[in-house]
């Protein structure tokens, strides 16, 4: 399958990351008065997570456990997948229901970096890209775009400009790989072909267009010789083809919901951020599309909210990562099946209008200390 050159800079723009974060015990307490201010019941509302599986979204899910003080439906799969199968017993288990979804990425005090998370539990409390499974992911990519960016040299000769490519990458009849657009690279000869200028035993050289020459500057190329495209070589220039391999984890939508914005992704400055905003949007639309649909929600108000939970690298002997919560968008479904949209910045503004205390709020260590508290129930094996 293609990716598409799809302009991400016209989805990925409306998603602001500056001035929109919330803490996350801010959030969830403004979040629990939003519902409330909806109509939904105190005591009757059943939260549910869609968070990848890793350990660092656990603080969010016990502040979750604390403000609507039940622990909440498990809705996610790794990556930051909703589980969309999961809707029918969800909507059984409670009146009034809140679906909260976010993609993760990690995040480096100490360097502004998104990606690294400092993980203390293993044994030299090393550092690692978060997501992971969505590093995993964009490693073929990466590769692929790398192996590119060395094997594309522009060369040019008085006035010449060429463009000297890797006989691999011009072989149009590879199952999956990364292809350029030769269309904007290449300067067609008049019968509107992309012929080379010379034949190398493995690579080809052509005159670059004038677009090319426009889109890199033309200071680009080497006053004589030739030097590799490197990081010149723009998300607009090529694309990728993938036989997504199947995973069970995701069902295969991570790698789905990546691929078409991949060349963007690649060559962002932050590929887990660029890759995080992406799935985080492209779940939510998914998930609305299931969610107004499912037979199990009729009748019922149900929230949906995602966003985009940032883990910040933890400093040693800290019990929780302090996590950060960016929303992107909501649909509030009303009981008559009536339902509304909230954009980011509406959605933004909502939460900040709520007050961020909770009156209802858990206290979870005296609820544990009750329950350790209590007689102890004998069960009864009958037979
Ligand atoms: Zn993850």
């Amino acid at each position: 399958m293609f990716s598409s050159n799809v302009d991400i800079k016209a989805i990925l723009g409306d998603f602001v990351i500056e001035g929109m974060m919330f803490r996350y015990s801010s959030f969830m307490g403004r979040l629990y008065n939003f519902c409330r201010s909806l109509g939904l019941e105190k005591g009757k509302m059943l939260p549910s997570r869609a968070f990848c599986s890793d350990e660092n979204q656990g603080y969010p899910i016990i502040l979750m456990a604390k403000h609507f003080g039940t622990f909440p439906f498990n809705h996610g799969r790794v990556g930051g997948i909703v589980s969309t199968d999961r809707h029918g017993p969800y909507a059984e288990h409670g009146k009034d229901l809140v679906l909260i979804h976010a993609s993760h990425v990690g995040y480096d005090p100490g360097t502004h970096a998104f990606g690294p998370y400092r993980r203390l539990q293993t044994e030299f409390s090393e550092t690692r890209p978060t997501c992971g499974k969505i590093e995993n992911v964009l490693q073929w990519y990466g590769n692929e775009y790398t192996f590119a960016k060395e094997n594309i040299f522009l060369e040019r000769h008085d006035e010449y400009f060429m463009v000297t490519i890797d006989n691999q990458l011009l072989r149009e009849n590879r199952r999956e790989g990364i292809f350029l657009n030769m269309e904007k690279i290449v300067l067609p000869d008049n019968r509107g072909e992309c012929h080379p200028l010379k034949s190398y035993s493995t690579s080809k050289c052509y005159p670059a267009s004038k677009e090319f020459r426009g889109l890199l500057g033309e200071s680009r190329w080497p006053v004589s010789g030739r030097r590799t495209i490197g990081d010149w070589l723009l998300p607009e220039l090529f694309r990728f083809k993938r036989d997504i391999p199947d995973d069970p984890e995701t069902h295969g939508y991570l790698e789905q919901n990546l691929l078409n914005p991949m060349s963007q992704i690649v060559t962002s400055q932050s590929p887990l951020l660029t890759a995080a905003q992406v799935n985080t949007q492209v779940e939510f639309d998914r998930t609305y599309r299931t969610l107004v649909k499912a037979d199990g929600y009729s009748g019922k108000q149900v929230i949906l909210i995602s966003g985009l939970n940032i883990d910040i690298s933890p400093r040693e002997g800290q019990v929780f990562p302090l996590t950060k919560f960016i929303p992107w968008a909501a649909f509030v479904k009303e009981k008559n099946g009536k339902g509304h949209l909230f954009e980011q910045k509406e959605l933004f503004n909502e939460l900040l209008n709520q007050r961020e205390d909770n009156p209802d709020e858990v206290d979870l260590e005296g609820a544990i200390q009750k329950m350790e508290d209590e007689d102890e129930i004998r069960i009864k094996i009958s037979g």
